[in-house]
Parts: structure tokens; sequence; C-alpha cells
């Protein structure tokens, strides 16, 4: 049987072949982003009681309106903004489904969209499958920023999108104030849509403030934010999460998400509307990975890696120049076999895979973990 691959360039994502060798080598896993300590056993309670009391059949295409709600009352709470939930905010199996759904359902043939590079790993596949146009632009290392004239110059009759992702995976660095402004203005009388990847809008340190599209109000007419349940609530194997725009960018969004997940786990949806209730329960995200993060640069201060602190996120990038000019992602292979720690090398998300000798490590672990981890990088 003959078949022409769809995606011929794709091969098994990082994540899973990182993850893969740390468990055939027993390796400690700091490569893909996940927590190794467990969601709140509130959350597990009331997810368990809404399956005991029923909520075990297919919920509404939209998600909960309950769930919805809650979502709504949070964009209020944390950035003073509406969005309708009878009609803005949708509930995803998790925010690679509403990325993928969202380019699914505005991306045409040739289509350009404009993305940035090191990019997380399922915005290409998503545009290139949809037979759009992936228009990358290199961010430098270490501090990652985006020269909006170069983004200007990019932009054509062609632009159908930007993706922007704040927190930046696998950076750890974000967009400021300013940024927003400038996205504001290059994308101000085009239709051009902005998907925002804000899946690590709770994890943001030195008190420095993250900056949605929502918050700008000219962006927030042309956006999705895409957002993550697994990420912010420590159980990203439950794959829930939820995307907002404007009622007629939703309207289209749905019209593909019927066809694609149709609705999501419902008791699942059950819990987290009763668990949003309490809004510290993501408030204090932030300073509990601001603890975690610390605690992992303290352990690694004498070692021969050099860093800039992540300002997001869950993940620290480390440069390893000073140890070796070792090709990054043989270098992570080397690490994993041979000292038993498994990262994330950085070039599989570069333009033409530059490498600058950069791994990136997740510091959602116990602090033992972290130790163990520590000990590893500090004898390199
Ligand atoms: N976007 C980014 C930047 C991510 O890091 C991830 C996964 N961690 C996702 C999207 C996907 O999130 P989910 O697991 O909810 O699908
Ligand atoms: N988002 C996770 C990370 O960055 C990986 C999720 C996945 O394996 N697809 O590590």
């Amino acid at each position: 049987m003959k078949h022409i691959s769809k995606l011929p360039q794709v091969e098994t994502s990082i994540f899973s072949v990182m993850s893969a060798l740390a468990k055939q080598h027993d390796a400690i896993n700091l490569s893909q982003g996940f927590p190794n300590f467990k969601s709140d056993q509130k959350l597990i309670d009331l997810v368990s009681k809404a399956m005991n009391s029923g909520y075990n059949q297919y919920a509404p295409m939209a998600g909960l309106l309950e769930l919805r709600e809650a979502i709504s009352k949070k964009f209020e709470l944390l950035y003073n903004t509406n969005y309708n939930p009878e009609t803005d905010i949708t509930v995803t199996a998790g925010a690679t489904q509403a990325i993928y759904t969202i380019i699914s359902a505005f991306i045409h043939a040739d289509d350009e969209v404009l993305i940035f590079k090191p990019a997380y790993d399922c915005y290409e596949p998503a545009i290139k499958i949809n037979g759009g146009k992936p228009i990358a632009i290199q961010l430098e290392a270490p501090d990652y920023s985006v020269n909006w004239d170069a983004v200007k110059q990019q932009i054509s009759h062609k632009t159908k999108m930007i993706i922007i992702n704040t927190p930046h995976n696998p950076s750890g660095t974000i967009l400021t104030h300013n940024d927003l402004l400038k996205l504001q203005e290059i994308t101000a009388e085009t239709d051009i849509i902005v998907l925002s990847d804000e899946v690590y809008e709770h994890m943001i340190f030195d008190g420095l403030k993250h900056q949605s599209v929502c918050l700008f109000p000219d962006l927030k007419q042309r956006s999705f934010i895409v957002a993550s349940f697994g990420k912010t609530f420590h159980n990203t194997g439950w794959k829930m999460g939820y995307c907002c725009a404007p009622k007629a960018l939703m309207m289209e969004f749905q019209k593909v998400h019927q066809f694609n997940v149709f609705s999501v786990n419902s008791a699942m949806q059950k819990g987290l509307a009763e668990y949003l209730e309490s809004p510290e329960h993501y408030l204090q995200l932030t300073g509990f990975y601001q603890e975690k993060r610390d605690y992992f640069l303290s352990l690694i201060k004498d070692s021969k890696f050099t860093f800039q602190p992540a300002q997001g996120t869950y993940f620290q990038v480390l440069n390893y120049s000073e140890i070796t000019d070792d090709y990054d992602v043989d270098f992570a292979k080397q690490l994993t076999i041979k000292q038993g720690l498994a990262s994330i090398p950085l070039s599989v998300f570069n333009l033409g895979n530059k490498d600058d000798k950069v791994l990136r490590f997740c510091f959602a672990k116990t602090n033992e973990t972290l130790e163990k981890a520590a000990h590893i990088l500090n004898r390199l």
C-alpha cells in the first residue's frame, strides 16, 4: 500500500524521545514538562464526586456552562475583562487541541503564519497539515527578545495569523507590556488573528506581570487565548484546557471543534468548575514555582552551567558551553545515558536546528528530585 505522508519531515516529538530514554536508562526525568508530585487531593475528590453523582455522559459541545462561567470569572478577577461564557469560551482537550483546532478553523492553503523560534513543537505541524506556511522568526539566546521591526517586515497580505507564547516554552522568558503594544500596533487594521498561547500564565516570577492579550483591547478583538488546566493544577495527563475569543471567532472555532472532539470529559469539567471557586488554587502557583526555581538555581550556582533565571514557566535553560562543545542533542542523550539525568536540547525548536549549547530542565519536581539532579549537574 502506498501513501504520501502529509508531514514527511515530522518525527517523534523530542518530549516523547527524551522521556522514553530516561525510562530506559532509569534516569531522573527533567525533560518533558510535567510535575512529579500529586495534583491537589481536593480536586481529585471533586472529580470523583462528579463521576459518582452522574457526570458521565457527553458535556455540551462548548463545555459545561458552570465551568465556562468559572473561567469567565477568572478573567474578570485577573484581567478585569469580560469573556461571555455563553459565546466566547470553549473547553478543550488540553491546550494542544485548542491550538490545532484554531489553526484548522482559520488557515487556508498558502496562508502564512508567523511563529517565533524556538517554538513549542505543536504549532508548525498543525499549520502545515492545513496547507499553511509557517514563517519562522528566530529569537536569539539568552534574552530571546523580539525585534518588532523585523516582524513587521515579514507581514504581507498572505499573513493570516501570528502565534505568540508568553511565558515562553522552552526559553522561560516573557513578553513585556511594550512587546504587546508593538504587536497591537503592527496588527492594527489588518485581518491577522493572534493565537496567544498563555498556558504558563500563572507561573511568572520576581514580581513580573503576565501580559495577556486580553489586556490590550484592540488585540483582544483579534485574539484567541489558549490555556491548560494540566499546567495549572499539576495534572497534565488529564488533558484539560480551554480557549477564549470574541464571539465571531469562537463560532468558527466551534464549527471545527464539534467535529474533531465534540466535547471533553464531563466529570473533570464539573470538578474543575467547583475547584475554580477558590482563586487561591491558581494564585499561589507563582510563589510555589518561584521557590522551586530559586531552590534549583541555588543548588547549581557553583556548577559550570551559566544561566539567566527563568522569568516564567517551570523550565530553566542552562548553557553548557563551559563544559563541552558537543551538539546539544548528543549532549542531552549522553547526559541521560551516562549520568542519569534527562533534559531537552533547545536546537530542535530553532530555525535550522541552531545549536546555542542550551538545555532545558523542568523544575516542577520534588525538592528531593531537584537535589539529585543538581548533584549530577555539579559534578560535570
Ligand atoms: N503550549 C505550550 C507552550 C506548552 O508548553 C504545552 C505543553 N506543556 C502546551 C501548549 C500543551 O498543553 P496541554 O498539555 O494542555 O495540551
Ligand atoms: N509541554 C510539554 C513540554 O514542553 C510536553 C508535552 C508533550 O509531550 N507533548 O515539555
